[in-house]
């Protein structure tokens, strides 16, 4: 079947050709699209694109950062305001990869991807939708109820600069290296002189998931190899880790608790 192009300059018009058709597909970097495209996936017969430039922008606004869902990775990869998630863009794929690769695809990518996501969630972001009347919404509940939210438009995330250096903290383990799919990967906010703790995994769910049991272990305890015993202790608390060709069940769980504390303590390098 072959699949047709729509291409719009203005977000209204692409989510109303998005609402119209059931088969449509809104069409970011095409990184995981295309190649359902080539496998000859008859789950629809549509693309929309948006041409809208205001779509890949970042913009820095006060102590907020707004990220147009059309961004990719090399983008952020470049932007100075952005330079604390330089290495979570710099882990998603290959170079080609990341020209087309955009924050918005990413939060819609099934695991093992999501990468990008997972950072997004631990500095606890705000999506804005086409069309949307009302306030934007906090990352958690979206991911909590991603499948509702298909064929939307994510026009914009918003994130809040981390207020220290080094409060953002960024681990992906992968088999292969230096690129390699999750196995998992954990995205901290750590901020030392007060301010939300916030943990979230990336490929320890079906979504990526905050890790609360670890968040509340961590609520005042010095981040010292005594300190964070309670957090390791939780660190698989409460969660579902996929077993897939990469891990199973049993090690992810395992291996969990290795990484955070190796994430808590700066044993990252
Ligand atoms: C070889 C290879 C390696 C990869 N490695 C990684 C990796 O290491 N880590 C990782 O996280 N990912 C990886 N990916 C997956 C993918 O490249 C990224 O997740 C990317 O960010 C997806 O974005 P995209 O714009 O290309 O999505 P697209 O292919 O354009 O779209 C993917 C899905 O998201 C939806 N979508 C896209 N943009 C929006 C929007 N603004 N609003 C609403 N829905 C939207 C689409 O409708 C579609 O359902 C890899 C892919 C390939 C092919």
């Amino acid at each position: 079947m072959p699949v047709r192009v729509e291409t719009f300059s203005r977000i209204e018009d692409a989510e109303r050709a998005l609402s119209a058709n059931q088969a449509a597909r809104f069409f970011g970097g095409g990184t995981i699209l295309m190649r359902a495209v080539n496998e000859g996936d008859q789950s629809f017969d549509t693309l929309v694109r948006l041409t809208d430039p205001a779509f890949a922008e970042i913009r820095p606004e006060g102590a907020r950062i707004t990220i147009g869902a059309g961004v990719t990775m090399n983008q952020i990869m470049a932007s100075p305001d952005l330079a604390f998630l330089a290495p979570v863009a710099r882990s998603v794929g290959g170079p080609a990869v990341r020209s087309s690769a955009s924050v918005g695809g990413n939060l819609y990518a099934a695991a093992p991807y999501g990468d990008f996501a997972t950072a997004l969630l631990a500095l606890d972001a705000t999506l804005t939708f086409a069309g949307q009347a009302g306030a934007p919404m906090r990352i958690d509940a979206f991911m909590r109820e991603r499948d509702r939210h298909a064929n939307r438009i994510v026009s914009a995330i918003s994130i809040e600069r981390p207020r220290e250096s080094g409060a953002f903290r960024w681990l992906k383990v992968s088999r292969v290296k230096p690129k390699g799919l999750a196995v998992l990967s954990i995205a901290a906010h750590l901020p030392r002189s007060g301010g939300a703790i916030r943990v979230a995994y990336g490929n320890m769910g079906s979504t990526p998931v905050r890790a609360a049991a670890v968040e509340q272990a961590l609520q005042g305890a010095p981040l010292t190899e005594q300190g964070i015993g309670p957090a390791l202790a939780a660190a698989t608390e409460g969660l579902s880790p996929p077993s897939d060709s990469l891990a199973s069940v049993w090690y992810r769980r395992e291996v969990a608790p290795v990484h955070l504390k190796r994430l808590l303590l700066g044993q990252t390098g």
